[in-house]
């Protein structure tokens, strides 16, 4: 069963912000981009083995889920337009976001993401287990490189690239935004490649670690291994590390509002860690 769900929309019929809805005030430009960027990736069916798979697996399911409809669809990101923090997934799961119609819920890695989230001050609830559970996000959005769930979480080179604009388009909406978390190191690429498109190349290219930081135009860019089963299960990444990386974020968010010099000329570009 595919994407009966209806999701968030506007009074102009896209996806929402969160925060957003019909009865809410004309929305400022850059948030009106946002949602029209939303709606575009919805619809999107750009990559035929991803919109294969996605549907197929929105008909099939899995046992746990067999009663449920699946979004089966592309995922948007989620947070509002006056996010500072963009944390950056590589793509949905098959039977979490694909399944549940937003980023990073419904699975393994929504809930140590969201959890920390909620830790940090920037999620609502410490969970993210559908999309009318009453998460929402503050300063932050959540937004993953390809925005279709691939076989094997392996999209190809020519699926990663043909979504890559959204990414960027995603990114020049962010007008507040100071900090790219890239969970992995596909995330962490897929942010190089942005900024460069936006004009902001990196040369040398800076190398993903746990803990990497770098200056990406306007932005930092910081590494966290992705909190998948995989990471998690085996001890490689624990809830404090994400921790550690969500409170750096939050301090570079918030530098320049304390009145202190812009962190990037002050060294903090240099990775403070790498594992
Ligand atoms: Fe469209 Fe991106 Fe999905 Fe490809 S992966 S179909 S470009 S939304």
């Amino acid at each position: 069963m595919i994407g009966r769900m209806t999701h968030p929309t506007t009074a102009r019929g896209g996806p929402a912000a969160p925060g957003h809805s019909a009865s809410a005030p004309p929305l400022p430009v850059d948030a009106e981009a946002l949602v029209a960027l939303d709606a575009e990736i919805v619809a999107c069916r750009a990559c035929p083995r991803l919109v294969a798979w996605r549907e197929e697996v929105a008909r099939t399911r899995v046992a746990r889920f067999a009663t449920e409809t699946y979004w089966g669809r592309p995922i948007p990101g989620f947070g509002a337009a006056d996010a500072r923090i963009l944390v950056l997934g590589l793509a949905p799961a098959a039977h979490g976001g694909n399944r549940t119609g937003r980023v990073f819920t419904g699975d393994r890695s929504g809930d140590v993401l969201y959890a920390a989230l909620h830790r940090a001050g920037l999620a609502r609830i410490a969970t993210s287990r559908s999309a009318d559970d009453g998460q929402a996000l503050a300063g932050c959005r959540v937004t993953a490189a390809v925005r279709c769930a691939p076989p094997g979480n392996r999209p190809t080179p020519a699926e990663r690239d043909a979504c890559a604009p959204y990414l960027v388009r995603e990114i020049a909406a962010l007008r507040d935004l100071r900090v790219v978390v890239a969970l992995g190191a596909f995330a962490w690429n897929a942010a190089l490649r942005a900024f460069a498109a936006l004009g902001s190349p990196s040369r040398p290219r800076p190398r993903f670690g746990h803990g990497a930081e770098a200056s990406v135009g306007p932005a930092t860019l910081l590494g966290c291994y992705h909190p998948s089963q995989q990471n998690t299960f085996t001890g490689r990444l624990t809830p404090m590390m994400v921790d550690d990386v969500l409170e750096r974020a939050t301090a570079l968010a918030a530098w320049d509002d304390a009145g202190r010099p812009d962190p990037r000329s002050a060294g903090a570009s240099q990775p403070r860690r790498q594992q």
